[in-house]
């Protein structure tokens, strides 16, 4: 309601003004006297394709800070519609009014970057924001798109910089955050070979903010690549305990670093207390092959059915209804096979991941929303069309 609310506003003010200059109202006031020829006015304001009107720069000379606002938030909606020629042309000319105030020029600027940034711009996007940040006005928000340019440009070293300049000027801790970018530099340094540089920057993570799980999970991965099996199982249980949500992305490597250890010990007392409770359907699924594989396939089955029925899923009723083919009587199996398809095709449509913050859904566990850029907001889905 509220982002409604705030696109209406600058609309609802545009149009008043264009209503206002269709009949020829000379005073200022009747720029907000929008509400008898609104429609009116927002068709014609979405529709027109022209030139940015002269009168919209016209009235820069002779008004004051409510007109510099308006035309702020036109410059604002010209943006979103993807007319970003005039938006810059808009805000570019509100700068050119130093009478206007440092707080407008500011806001001006401010808007200005956004614009190179959507132009795809980013040099002059970060050198406006720059101007920006010397004027010492709206240092939050300049640090703030300063910031997103960074993560844009995966300038994860930077980012690190801007971010503790942003703590600095707000006040407020951003450890979480950094701990991502040094989980960004980790990943890539392993991704490269450079397995200490990583294991280091993974550190620095867990120095940032000792809660962050992605730290965790690449120290896990590392020490496998490392052999250090042990190792990998204290990361991976600490993977657990910090976003048990997470269970399914690490059940497959924490088994394969179980396996590897020798510990007999801690499998078996790791496969007691998945069977003690109940679980995402992944967890449950490889849990299944490996007990499958060291005390036979019906103490894996009983443990299978144990869980489906305490956590039914599709995914689980799937893997159910595969397990009846080879046990069906003639006849059946032709209609046992035909609940099968039809699973697996519902099934292919669902996704696997959902960010708690825009409800962006995906197939893949990313650690950054692609949609609303929020971090650590994606995870699986859980319930019985997810885990
Ligand atoms: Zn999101």
């Amino acid at each position: 309601m509220l982002n409604l609310l705030w696109f209406l506003l600058p609309v609802a003010a545009a149009a008043g003004w264009i209503a206002a200059r269709r009949s020829g109202a000379a005073k200022p006031e009747a720029f907000w006297n929008y509400s008898t020829n609104f429609h009116e006015g927002l068709n014609e304001l979405l529709n027109d394709s022209g030139e940015l009107p002269d009168e919209l720069f016209d009235k820069l000379n002779d008004s004051g800070k409510d007109t510099a606002e308006t035309h702020l938030a036109l410059g604002n909606l010209y943006r979103r519609r993807g007319d970003i020629k005039r938006a810059i042309l808009l805000h570019e000319s509100l700068l050119d009014k130093t009478e206007l105030g440092e707080q407008v020029h500011s806001a001006a600027l401010l808007e200005l970057a956004a614009d190179y940034d959507s132009a795809g711009l980013l040099d002059r996007s970060e050198e406006t924001l720059r101007t920006l940040i010397k004027t010492g006005k709206q240092l939050p928000e300049a640090y703030g798109a300063m910031l997103i340019l960074r993560e844009r440009e995966r300038d994860w070293t930077s980012a690190i910089d801007v971010a503790r300049e942003l703590e600095q000027v707000t006040g407020d801790a951003r450890h979480s955050l950094i701990a991502n970018y040094y989980c960004e530099l980790s990943a890539s340094a392993k991704s490269q070979g450079y397995l200490a540089e990583a294991r280091e920057l993974a550190d620095d993570a867990l120095e940032q903010h000792e809660a962050c799980a992605r730290a965790h999970m690449l120290l896990a991965e590392l020490a496998m690549k490392d052999n250090q099996y042990n190792l990998a199982v204290e990361h991976y249980a600490k993977v657990e305990a910090l976003r048990p949500e997470l269970m399914p992305d690490i059940i497959d490597s924490r088994f394969n670093a179980l396996l590897k250890s020798e510990d007999e010990q801690a499998l078996r007392d790791f496969i007691d207390r998945i069977s003690s409770r109940k679980n995402a359907y992944s967890v449950v699924r490889t849990t299944r092959g490996i007990i499958e594989k060291i005390d036979g396939a019906d103490v894996a089955d009983r443990f299978f059915k144990k869980q489906i029925l305490q956590r039914p899923s599709l995914k689980g009723l799937r893997d159910w209804a595969h397990d009846q083919i080879s046990i069906s009587k003639p006849g059946e199996r032709e209609k046992v096979q035909v609940i099968c398809t039809m699973l697996d095709s519902v099934i292919e449509d669902k996704p696997s991941y959902q960010c708690g913050r825009c409800g962006f859904l995906g197939n893949q566990l990313h650690w950054r929303c692609p949609s609303c850029n929020n971090w650590d907001s994606v995870q699986p889905i859980i319930g019985v069309e997810g885990e």
